[in-house]
């Protein structure tokens, strides 16, 4: 087994393992109290091998602790590998909020909106929804970005540890990230987000750009687009060649990826959880993370996770361009994102809420297609390779659920909806910090999977 890289905050960390039981009596995760229980923790399971999980699984590596990875299908086979791989601190946000419920409520009217709800809804879709409708108020966003911005202004930081750590896939700046418009007025509501993002804390620059400036800054863009925001200090990276590093570092650190391992339970016992795996293995770990993506609620909810988690499904292709753009380029009301990924651009968005196994449906990357195409130059939005479906983990108050649950000994981290690859890595070090200390650290308190 390759030696394991300690660093030395997480090695401090590791020292300050509880030894005594008495987080034994509380089984709710209660605020204060040890949430986790431990004596030294040496062997932990992973569920899911997506962003969130392999992250977890890297950082426990980081302090000694032996991880198995248990994947249904393959590491990637989620949401982490379609998605636009942005890393923008400046734009994570709770998406519940009045002016997202409102152009939500518009959108589902129109044919050609980027979002499509079924006209026949079950009753799970219609309790996330309207828990969702009673989210979109401007107190709970203000409170939900507070917590945010703890992990925010951490989260780039995070993936600088992965590459201080040997990890090879890189990040890029976003240089420049650019907001594009067809109106100066349509920017205004993206400009107050921005502003409302900056007051809760965040630390984020922008500024507005408008006529000819545009097109210099990117030639890409048409005549069609006439305003843009400039937003500074974000980054980007290629999903899948990140996923596929992540999975390989875990590996080489002596971590188990056990891949077509569908969890079917979890047996929380005295001193460790069983892991009962499709067709009837079972292993023993000390404890276990759940990080299973848009089906959560599958393992977590027999632990007291009583939020649904509810799958936004996103559409995303590549293209050739004849130009590639400087930097990843959003389209806030055709809610469609554009990176450059290694010679091809990566169109992507739609947000549609059916189930995660459904099929890819044509008519939406359709849709994506016509918002995009007047306003874009030299790229061949008909040579279209890669095209793609995944979940976003979506829950109704737009806060990730992340720490220990109802069994001292399982753990949950995800539902992290448009911001899973941003806050993968951060994520990953929190849910390690919470194992290894047996505490909640105060950046996860608000997302408190029992609440
Ligand atoms: C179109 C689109 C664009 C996006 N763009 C961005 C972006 O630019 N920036 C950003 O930060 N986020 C973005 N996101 C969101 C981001 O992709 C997700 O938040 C993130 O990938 C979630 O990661 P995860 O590890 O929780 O879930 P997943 O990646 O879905 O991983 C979960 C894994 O668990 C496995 N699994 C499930 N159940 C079991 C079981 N019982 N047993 C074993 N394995 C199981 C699954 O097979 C899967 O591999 C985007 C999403 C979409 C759809």
């Amino acid at each position: 087994m390759a030696a394991y890289r300690v660093s030395s905050a997480i090695r401090s960390m590791a020292g300050n393992y509880i030894t005594s039981g008495s987080g034994m009596t509380d089984q709710t995760g209660g605020k204060g109290t040890p949430a986790f229980v431990t004596g030294s923790v040496r062997d932990v399971a992973v569920v899911g091998a997506g962003m969130i999980g392999l992250s977890t699984a890297w950082f426990l590596q980081e302090a000694g602790v032996q991880v198995t990875v248990y994947e249904r299908h393959h590491a990637g086979a989620g949401a982490s590998w379609g998605n636009a791989g942005w890393l923008t601190p400046g734009l994570s946000a709770p998406l519940p909020e009045p002016a997202v419920l409102r152009y939500g409520l518009r959108a589902v009217l129109s044919a050609r909106s980027p979002v499509y709800l079924p006209l026949r809804a079950d009753r799970e879709l219609w309790r996330f929804l309207l828990s969702f409708a009673a989210n979109s108020t401007t107190g709970r966003w203000r409170r939900g970005m507070a917590a945010y911005v703890a992990v925010n202004e951490r989260c780039l930081e995070a993936f600088d540890t992965l590459a201080a750590g040997g990890m090879t896939a890189t990040t890029t700046p976003a240089d420049p990230f650019l907001a594009c418009f067809v109106r100066e007025r349509d920017s205004r509501g993206l400009l107050t987000e921005l502003k409302q993002i900056r007051d809760a804390g965040q630390d984020v620059a922008f500024r507005p750009v408008n006529g000819w400036r545009i097109r210099s800054l990117e030639p890409v863009l048409t005549e069609r687009v006439g305003a843009a925001v400039q937003i500074f200090g974000q980054r980007y990276l290629h999903p899948p060649e990140f996923i596929r590093s992540l999975a390989d570092a875990v590996r080489a650190r002596g971590g188990r990826i056990i891949e077509g391992a569908d969890v079917t339970r979890l047996q929380p016992e005295a001193a460790g959880v069983g892991v009962i795996c499709r067709p009837g293995q079972q292993h023993r770990h000390d404890a276990v993370v759940i990080a299973t993506g848009a089906v959560f609620g599958e393992l977590a909810a027999r632990f007291g996770v009583r939020r649904p988690v509810q799958a936004g499904r996103g559409y995303s292709f590549s293209v050739p361009v004849e130009r590639m753009p400087a930097g990843p380029l959003y389209f806030p009301a055709q809610r469609v994102a554009c990176t450059p990924l290694n010679g091809r651009l990566r169109v992507a968005g739609m947000m549609e809420f059916r189930r995660p196994g459904d099929e890819l449906d044509p008519r939406r990357i359709a849709a994506i297609v016509d918002a995009v195409r007047p306003l874009l130059h030299g790229v061949d939005l008909d040579e279209r390779c890669d095209e793609w479906v995944g979940s976003r983990p979506c829950t109704p108050d737009g806060l990730p659920l992340i720490g220990a649950t109802a069994a001292p000994r399982v753990l949950v981290a995800g539902g992290h909806g448009m911001w899973g690859i941003a806050l993968g890595p951060i994520t990953g070090q929190l849910v390690a910090q919470a194992i290894l200390k047996g505490e909640t650290p105060a950046e996860l308190a608000p997302f408190d999977p029992l609440r």
